[in-house]
Parts: structure tokens; sequence; C-alpha cells
């Protein structure tokens, strides 16, 4: 995995013109044909672009992926993908999902005649119980958001094959470093590229891949119709971003757990919710299908005005979206991440006015604990 993001698919990464160690951004939008009926092999950068296809090789690669398309942002590749289905599809989906998900899934539901059942998806017998003879795909979070619920993917991918469904897993949050949904047996996966794999803050990106042959066909030909792509020099930044994944999810993590546990003993913070934690409910399935625990970390405050003094006194940390990348972010996913995700169903996964999401960074963990302390304080 190490080496994977160090060089993605080495026919490609180690054959750049004059040796280049580092991809060139190819900043062109065509490409001249060498002859009638030749091409470079590339054409038009809305269809392909060699800087993207490195990138889109690389993440290939990390998730063992066939094909995988680079897009402009996370929500770019979900639309993307939605245009697979056929109106009048149903959709089974985890309950707590990304809330921009859950924006573009209930304009679905009134343009294209979709359907969504959010169901609690650790909860197995749940699941199928919602299956529907309308019902097209799974669609998965695990660890969700914000309240990292995880869901057995082995059981997602049984109930799949035995309704002829696609399984879908939103890899987010844990990154093709720590889990692979496609060996569990997912059909898609879609990533934000923003997050983990870019790493620092910097640019939005998103990908969807499969590991079928027959999906991936559909998939290219809507991407260069629709144009999703992500440009030349993004593409370049998600492909350094890459390069240091592995170092930086192991010190989040590490940095994460040490939180996690600081965090448990304080007056002011009811509930910590971190997979790492042995008695999350989640821990054995987390362990028995992921490499790690990720670095999201939620957490409930005995106060409202407790929440909003962190929001407004943390100093090293940020109040802002956004997770994955080096730098620690908190969020109030009431207002923010999940505002638009109707009130009912915020209330009833409990992300109220003293829920906190905390993405943790690589600063030094003991600063990121002084800069807490004093917001607690
Ligand atoms: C951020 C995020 C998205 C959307 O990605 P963008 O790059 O912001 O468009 C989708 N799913 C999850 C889990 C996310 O965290």
């Amino acid at each position: 995995m190490e080496t994977t993001c160090i060089c993605g698919d080495p026919e490609t990464s180690k054959n750049h013109s004059f040796g280049a160690v580092s991809v060139p951004i190819y900043q062109t939008a065509t490409f001249a044909h060498p002859g009638i009926g030749e091409s470079t092999g590339h054409n038009y950068t809305r269809e392909s672009n060699p800087t993207r296809d490195e990138l889109e090789k690389t993440v290939s690669a990390l998730e063992g992926a066939v094909d995988t398309v680079a897009c402009t942002s996370g929500m770019a590749a979900i639309s993307l993908m939605m245009e697979l289905f056929d109106s009048g599809s149903h959709f089974v989906c985890t309950e707590d999902l990304y809330g921009g998900s859950v924006r573009i899934f209930e304009a679905l539901e009134k343009k294209r005649g979709f359907s969504f059942s959010y169901i609690n998806t650790a909860d197995v017998e749940a699941v199928e119980k919602a299956i529907t003879d309308q019902t097209k795909a799974l669609y998965i979070e695990t660890p969700s958001n914000p309240t990292m619920q995880v869901t057995d993917l082995a059981e997602m991918s049984r109930l799949a094959t035995k309704h002829g469904l696609l399984l879908i897993v939103d890899n987010t949050f844990l990154s093709p470093y720590l889990q692979n949904p496609i060996a569990q047996g997912a059909d898609l996966v879609v990533h934000s590229g923003t997050k983990f794999l870019g790493g620092h803050n910097d640019t939005l990106a998103g990908f969807l891949c499969t590991p079928i042959k027959a999906l991936a066909e559909q998939i290219r030909y809507l991407f260069k119709t629709i144009g999703s792509g992500l440009s030349p020099f993004d593409s370049f930044l998600v492909l350094r971003g890459i390069k240091t994944l592995s170092v930086r999810v192991e010190r989040q993590q590490e940095n994460a757990m040490k939180i996690a546990s600081w965090l448990k003993e304080q007056k002011k913070v009811t509930d910590v919710y971190y997979v790492g934690l042995p008695e999350h409910p989640g821990y054995e399935i987390n362990q028995k299908q992921s490499r790690g625990a990720g670095s999201m970390i939620s957490f409930r405050t005995d106060t409202e005005e407790t929440a909003r003094k962190v929001l407004e006194r943390v100093k090293l940390i940020s109040y802002a979206e956004s997770l994955g990348g080096v730098e620690s972010l908190i969020t109030y996913p009431m207002l923010q991440t999940h505002g638009d995700v109707p009130v009912e169903i915020r209330e009833r996964l409990g992300i109220t006015e003293t829920f906190l999401r905390l993405s943790v960074g690589i600063e030094n963990v003991d600063d990121l604990i002084a800069d807490l302390e004093q917001a607690l304080a």
C-alpha cells in the first residue's frame, strides 16, 4: 500500500518524458492527431488527459479497481454515479450519510422518481427488510458521517448478491489506505478526494471506482459526455497528496486515538464516538474489515453553551468544514455538513446542538490536546 501510494501504476509513473520523476501537468485542452484516424492515446481533455490518467490509475491500484474516473469533487462523482440508474430506482442507504449526499438524493427523488430508504445499516435484518422489487443498490458509508456507525460490508455484499443489487460504498472516511470495499464485494466505490486522498485542504476532487468492466464502460461514456473530469493541475495536486497518504493517515490515527482517550476523561464531554475505542459498538466489525480506525472523532458536550464555546475558542484547530487533511478541523454538523438533513432524521441520529465532529490532523498531539483543554475550560 505504501509503495502504491508512491508509484501507483509503475508502467505509467516510471515512464514520464525526460525521466521526470514527478508527473508533468499536461495543461492542454486538446491533442494533435499524428495522422488521419490516429491518436496519441488522448484526444480531448474532457475525455482523458495524461495527468488525470496517472491519478486514476493510482486510485485504481489503491482500491483494486479495473477503472476509476477522477471528478471535480466528491459530489460530482456521486451525481455521475446516479446517472447509471433509471427513474423509479429504489436505494437502501445508511441513515447518517454525508449531508451533501442526502441533499442530492432528495433532489433526485423529486425530479427523477428515485426513492431512498434511510436505514441503520449496522442492522443487517433491517437492511434486508427494506429491500423491495424496485431496489437497485445498497448505498453504504462505514464508519458513517458523523455518528461513526459501522456497517458489516461482507453482510451487505451477501445481501446484494442474494437480491441482485449493486453494492456502493462511500469510502471517504477511511481512505483506501485503511479500507478496500471492492475486496469485500463492493461494485462501486466513491471517494471525496478532497479529504484524505488530497490531504492538504487545498483542492476538491472525487473518484468513482469499479471492479466490473461493463460498469466501467458505462461510467467512462457518461464521464466524457457530462464532463465531470478533474483538471490537470488539480490531478497533479491530488497525486502529490497521495504520495504521503500512508504516513499522514498513520500519524492522524495515532493522534486521534490519544485525543479520543483524553476526551473520554473530560467532565464536560458526555460521549465520545471513535471506532478505535474498544467500547465502540462497531469496533470488532471495523477491525475485521479495515486496517485501522482513521482519524474522525465525534463527541457530545454537556450543554449547547460548551459546544459553542469550543467552536469559538479553538485557536490551533480551525472551525471549518471538511476533514482528512493535515490540519485539524472541527465542525458543528447540525448547522453545517448536516444543515440540510431533515430535522426528524437529524434528531433521531442525535445530531443535536451538543454534537461536534473533529477531524484530527498531523500537528503535535499535545498541542492539539492543549487547544481542546483551553476551549473546554
Ligand atoms: C466531503 C464528502 C463528500 C463530498 O465530497 P466533495 O469533495 O466535498 O464534493 C461525500 N462523502 C463524504 C463522506 C464526504 O465526507
